[in-house]
């Protein structure tokens, strides 16, 4: 068998051509042969698709077709961020412009762990991590940003980042509310057991983070989030940044999910006190339509920066980067790092602040239509209005399994892919709406879809 034809070089684009041609014919062919949002029949019925179209993994002679056959089955038992029946979780669609971006990403293949891997690669990101960071930050001369895999390695950084400002420890204080990532850092970190605040209506009280930030010996790091994983709410920003302010503590922002926010000119200004905390999570593989992954940490001060400091002479030895070679070690715990800068760059570009703002509008104005529809339709209650792009309902009188069954029912038929959240000691629906492409008549759909599968369930009474 002759050389595998490789990505990049002077063959690379006419080697990628007609293998993309397969690509895109599968994706096609997959994508209708599932005709809906997910594969029907549940997990023991996709396993076994899975397992007899791919037959022996590695084979002892290669098959030429398994490019089309196994894009083919992916995209057949994918659930699909693009259909608008597919609403669960914080997944969004990615835009076609940025998968094209990280293509060329993946053809190139720099690595950012040094300059002479990525020399253009690393000064887009310099002006990509100086712009988003500004974004967090206006007018700081101070501010700067990195890039993560997401939400949860930023997190991760915001905590190591706080622990090594205090001089080796510090003890996280967040609401119940927090996304599950932080109190994992703490624990990955060796840091004391965290301290968890109740978020009664879902959100942090500033006078319940007073009352324990008096009575808890430092150093503490407050951990409040934009934009909730279950609900999309956004704490009290302002006040919890003064009750920091006022007992000497650290504040972290989990962003990941609001920070899209920032985007629109009349969703922003919900995200005020943003610019107080001394680390933010942003993800914009949520609200903003990137392939994973395209995480970031934004920095108050990027002094902060320099316990990431780290050297490994092959990477960047003193005398190169005296001699003026970027250090780039320091700009993340990993070392072989992708360029998920590009696609940012390409979409930020492209669309401008104009674009972006427009597809949060979109997806925020979804998600109180959808809420209306759920409000006006006696089946059903809703939980309280959106306050970004997640809805939570349920059925009126229906029990906890009732709701967790509807879901499942729903995934099993392949009809639709809900989200699930327990609130105020209740079980809700979640209809995460990060579709900007999802129509009105899509909204009402999937609300009948619900009514209609809750109503043969109940007939039936049998909940899976
Ligand atoms: C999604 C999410 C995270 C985790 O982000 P990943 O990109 O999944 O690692 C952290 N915090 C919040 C609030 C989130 O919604």
């Amino acid at each position: 068998m002759s050389t595998p034809p490789l990505a990049s070089g002077p063959q690379g684009p006419s080697a990628l051509r007609p293998l993309l041609h397969t690509v895109l014919t599968a994706l096609d062919t997959g994508a209708r042969a599932r005709g809906g949002p997910l594969p029907a029949g549940g997990p023991d019925a996709v396993a076994a698709r899975i397992r007899e179209t791919v037959g022996e993994i590695l084979p002892g002679q290669g098959d030429p077709h398994a490019l089309h056959t196994l894009v083919h089955a992916f995209a057949e038992t994918a659930a699909d961020p693009a259909h608008p029946l597919c609403a669960a979780h914080l997944h969004c669609p990615p835009l076609a412009l940025a998968t094209a971006a990280d293509l060329a990403a993946c053809a190139l293949n720099p690595s950012l762990d040094s300059w002479d891997q990525a020399p253009g690669a690393s000064e887009l990101e310099a002006l990509v991590t100086a712009a988003l960071a500004e974004e967090v930050y206006p007018h700081s001369a101070t501010a700067g940003s990195l890039i993560t895999t997401g939400g949860t390695e930023a997190n991760q950084l915001a905590l190591l980042l706080a622990r090594e400002t205090y001089g080796g420890t510090v003890r996280l204080m967040c609401g119940t509310n927090a996304h599950h990532s932080l109190a994992r850092a703490a624990w990955l970190l060796g840091l004391p057991e965290p301290l968890v605040l109740p978020a009664p209506a879902g959100r942090l009280d500033p006078a319940a983070l007073d009352e324990a930030l008096t009575r808890t010996p430092g150093p503490l790091l407050v951990a409040a989030t934009a934009g909730t994983t279950d609900a999309g709410l956004i704490d009290p920003l302002p006040q919890i940044a003064d009750r920091c302010t006022a007992h000497g503590a650290r504040l972290h922002i989990d962003a990941a999910y609001g920070g899209g926010l920032l985007l629109s000119d009349r969703h922003r200004p919900r995200l005020t006190g943003l610019d107080t905390a001394d680390t933010v999570t942003l993800d914009l593989h949520k609200l903003g339509w990137q392939p994973v992954a395209a995480g970031l940490l934004a920095v108050r001060n990027s002094q902060d920066l320099t316990a990431l400091r780290h050297r490994a002479d092959y990477l960047n030895a003193a005398d190169d980067t005296e001699a003026g070679l970027p250090d780039l070690l320091g700009r993340s715990l990993r070392t072989t790092r992708r360029p998920d800068v590009l696609k940012l760059a390409v979409t930020l570009k492209t669309l401008g602040r104009g674009g972006l703002g427009a597809l949060v509008d979109q997806v925020c104005a979804h998600a109180r239509q959808f809420a209306r529809l759920v409000h006006e339709h006696p089946g059903f209650e809703l939980h309280s209005p959106p306050a970004i792009s997640t809805v939570l309902f349920r059925p009126t009188d229906a029990t906890d399994d009732t709701v967790a069954a509807v879901r499942r029912a729903l995934l099993t038929d392949g009809h639709a892919v809900l989200g699930r959240a327990r609130l105020d000691g209740r079980l809700w629906l979640k209809a995460t709406l990060l579709n900007p492409a999802t129509g009105p008549d899509d909204l009402a759909a999937l609300l009948h879809l619900v009514a209609a599968r809750q109503a043969t369930l109940a007939e039936g009474n049998t909940p899976r």
